[in-house]
């Protein structure tokens, strides 16, 4: 890769420039500057490649090896400010560390084109001092709506208030009794004040955020871990440490993992700032995406809250990140360039040379080790806020349980549920398997139902009447006869799923009306719909919720006391390294929910294992042990963080084809000093959407450069072009 390092925001390109492309090309091009364009590095331009025209991102200055003559020129200059140095520079790194072209990083921080031309004026409309010849109820109605609002509104704003066509809005303009203006196509970006002083922070939290102050008073990069058990008041902590960088006239980002992303978290922002934040994640129109990219590269938006793709905005001075629940393996991005956002929010404030928080009730072996260690700063709350109790949890033996094949309730789970129900309080039930049933059986044959495209089971959804697969998404008609021996009425389901054990707890409770939620699949159901019954559960409209993890992420239900696990071992199943630890911190995390608020909470885990030492740390709220063995026995196997890990997953059409390559690889593979590689094995998750799979594992200490080494292990193959190759540095996901 040719592209200079250039931090220098003024470095003037007077003849060429080498370009760098959203698209995973080796590296830049270089292209001639045309007479009178005046550049600098981070300059959007639109240059020629092949027979289209692409925006790209000015790297630096172009080299001078090929004669001008083979070179194009660019066509135009974006107006836009330029990408700011720091980002480019986190853009090399990451293509670096995750081995992927700069090009295919570029274009997560180009994914809206649109916002690097300026938006135009628009045509709106205010009340003139005429009225109009002709009254209709339909006009009438535009003509109280554009008296009620002071800004100028535009024909389809006014039209969908006022419930009439465009039409209608620009037949009143027309005959006068309304008056044309052009106002910016964007109201103004709220601003969030500083001076809204909504909490007292307790003492504790006091230190905490003097400490945050001081990270930020050095204005130089420092990592620090808030950790706090849930409810003890992190939130109002950080918030403290964004008004201190807004102060300093600095941006701020804070990254959710992106189902934490609610209205009760932008309204906790709200009662602080007395605005909502800008945010930033899957579900925003492209126009909304549009209006805060460029606000985000004007330095209009002061406060970003995004989901882990914000990390590749073009803040102008970004001068904070807060990581929340950065333990949440949500952060891992496991498509296109593979990426943990925490980590890389790390090196972004490294980069950018400004503090980052990392906040969590249960942070990661990943941060504590680094902790311990020194390279990580930390501070601590230990109690809850305002003498809100820690949830008492205990465990109920389901070996003693005797409960028959189509029941998960424990007689004390269920004793339990009532309990709290009769004295008005709410109730959680989790369970983290959606649909109605994990394994649709042929009692007749034995014959299970399977995705066609996929090494896996197919879930039954019984209120779709369907049966999906969870890795592809392919679903179809539940069978009534087994496609295997044609038998009728012999498939049953096995297992239960959160939609059949709302079925049990209608049995057992038949006054209550359960909710669902499940939607972590966005294909299931929308985001927005997610996040409508988690606000309604805060607000105590549902009284009992059964649900799949998305409801352990960080929010604040008071009115809940009882949480039930029905299944606690079954994050321990499977072969990854980590099924202890995120077991443990899903639990905690779940269990936190309970007795936020006046009362105090209840955790009943049903586990088939109370002896295994993750129920022992979460009931004895003691998790030091636990966590010190597994940091042990990660620094006695050199699994990471003490070892580093890189995944390669070949996938193709053709298993033959796909073994061949994989053991030509595994045949050169690079191995010695502190290096060794695994495989080429099939992989757990064997096919998928059709493609077979195998894995190769390489595990090296921390010495080794493997991004080197795997660099040049690579470049003496060619990858056949039915087969994919995706390279995961620091895997999460063994499928
Ligand atoms: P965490 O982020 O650690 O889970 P939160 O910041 O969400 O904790 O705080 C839990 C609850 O306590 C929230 O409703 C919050 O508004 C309230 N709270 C925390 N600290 C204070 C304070 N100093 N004054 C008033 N309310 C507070
Ligand atoms: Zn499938």
């Amino acid at each position: 890769m040719d592209s200079p390092n250039s931090t220098a925001a003024d470095t003037r390109l007077t003849t060429r420039a080498s370009i760098l492309l959203p698209l995973p090309l080796a590296g830049t091009y270089d292209y001639l500057v045309p007479d009178g364009m005046i550049l600098q590095a981070g300059d959007y331009v639109v240059v020629p490649l092949g027979t289209r025209e692409r925006i790209g991102v000015v790297w630096g200055p172009g080299g001078d090896a090929l004669p001008a003559a083979r070179l194009k020129a660019i066509r135009d200059k974006c107006d836009a400010p330029p990408m700011p140095a720091d980002l480019r520079a986190f853009i090399d790194w990451v293509a670096a560390y995750t081995i992927q072209p700069p090009g295919a990083v570029l274009r997560m921080a180009m994914r809206v084109p649109a916002a690097l031309t300026p938006p135009t004026p628009v045509t709106a409309y205010r009340a003139s001092h005429n009225l109009p010849a002709r009254m209709t109820a339909a006009r009438q109605r535009v003509l109280d709506v554009v008296q009620a609002t002071e800004a100028p509104l535009t024909a389809a704003e006014i039209a969908r208030k006022a419930q009439v066509s465009n039409a209608v809005v620009r037949g009143l303009a027309d005959s006068g009794a309304l008056t044309r203006v052009t106002r910016p196509r964007h109201a103004p970006v709220p601003q969030p004040a500083l001076d809204t002083e909504t909490v007292t922070l307790s003492p504790d939290q006091q230190t905490a955020a003097d400490s945050l102050r001081a990270s930020i008073a050095e204005a130089a990069f420092s990592v620090t871990l808030l950790e706090g058990v849930t409810g003890s008041g992190k939130t109002e902590v950080y918030f403290d440490a964004i008004a201190e960088t807004l102060r300093r006239g600095q941006q701020a980002l804070i990254l959710l993992p992106e189902i934490a992303l609610t209205v009760q978290f932008l309204s906790r922002f709200e009662a602080r700032f007395g605005c909502q934040p800008a945010a930033w994640h899957s579900e925003l129109s492209p126009p909304r995406r549009q209006h805060i990219w460029r606000a985000v590269a004007e330095g209009e938006v002061r406060v970003l809250v995004g989901a882990r793709s914000a990390l590749f905005l073009p803040f102008a001075e970004l001068g904070l990140i807060v990581v929340d629940e950065e333990h949440d393996p949500a952060f891992k991005q496991e498509e296109g360039v593979i990426y943990h956002a925490r980590d890389m929010a790390v090196v972004r404030a490294s980069l950018g040379e400004f503090p980052i928080v990392l906040a969590s009730a249960t942070p990661s072996l990943e941060t504590r080790v680094n902790v311990e260690s020194g390279r990580y700063r930390t501070i601590s709350l230990s109690r809850r806020h305002g003498g809100a109790q820690l949830p008492t949890i205990e465990a109920v033996d389901m070996r003693a349980a005797a409960l028959p094949a189509d029941r998960w309730l424990s007689p004390r789970l269920v004793t339990a549920m009532r309990d709290s129900l009769a004295r008005g309080e709410q109730v959680l039930l989790f369970l983290n398997r959606r649909g109605y049933a994990p394994l649709t059986l042929c009692r007749a044959c034995g014959h299970r139902l399977a995705c066609p495209q996929c090494s896996a089971w197919l879930v039954e959804h019984r209120f779709q009447g369907r049966v999906q697969c969870h890795h592809c998404g392919f679903e179809t008609a539940k069978p009534e006869s087994c496609p295997a021996c044609g038998e009728e009425d012999r498939l049953v389901p096995c297992g239960p799923g959160v939609e059949r054990l709302a079925e049990e707890v209608a049995l057992l409770l038949p006054d209550i009306t359960p909710a669902i939620l499940s939607g972590d699949n966005p294909r299931e159901r929308g985001l927005s719909s997610v996040r409508d019954t988690i606000d309604a559960f805060g607000r105590g409209e549902i009284p009992l919720l059964i649900g799949t993890q998305i409801i352990a992420k960080g929010h604040h239900f008071p009115g809940l006391t009882l949480v039930g696990v029905v299944d606690a071992d079954l994050g321990l199943a499977g072969g990854d390294l980590r099924a202890a630890e995120r077991t443990y911190q899903l639990l905690h995390q779940v269990s936190g929910r309970a007795g936020r608020g006046n009362q105090a909470g209840h955790v009943i885990l049903q586990s088939y294992m109370p002896e295994h030492p993750v129920m022992q740390a979460l009931v004895s709220g003691d998790s030091e042990q636990f966590l010190t063995a597994e940091t042990a026995a990660r620094r006695a196997r050199r699994l990471p963080p003490f070892g580093r890990l890189v995944a390669l997953i070949l996938s193709g059409p053709d298993l033959e084809q796909l073994r061949q390559f994989a053991t030509t690889l595994a045949r050169t593979a690079p191995h010695g000093d502190g290096i060794s590689v695994l495989g080429p094995a099939p992989a757990p998750l064997a096919l998928l959407r059709g493609r077979h799979r195998y894995r190769l594992l390489l595990m090296a200490d921390r010495r080794q450069d493997i991004q080197q080494t795997i660099r040049h292990w690579l470049a003496r193959h060619k990858v056949p072009n039915a087969v994919r190759l995706h390279i995961d540095v620091d895997p999460y996901s063994f499928l």
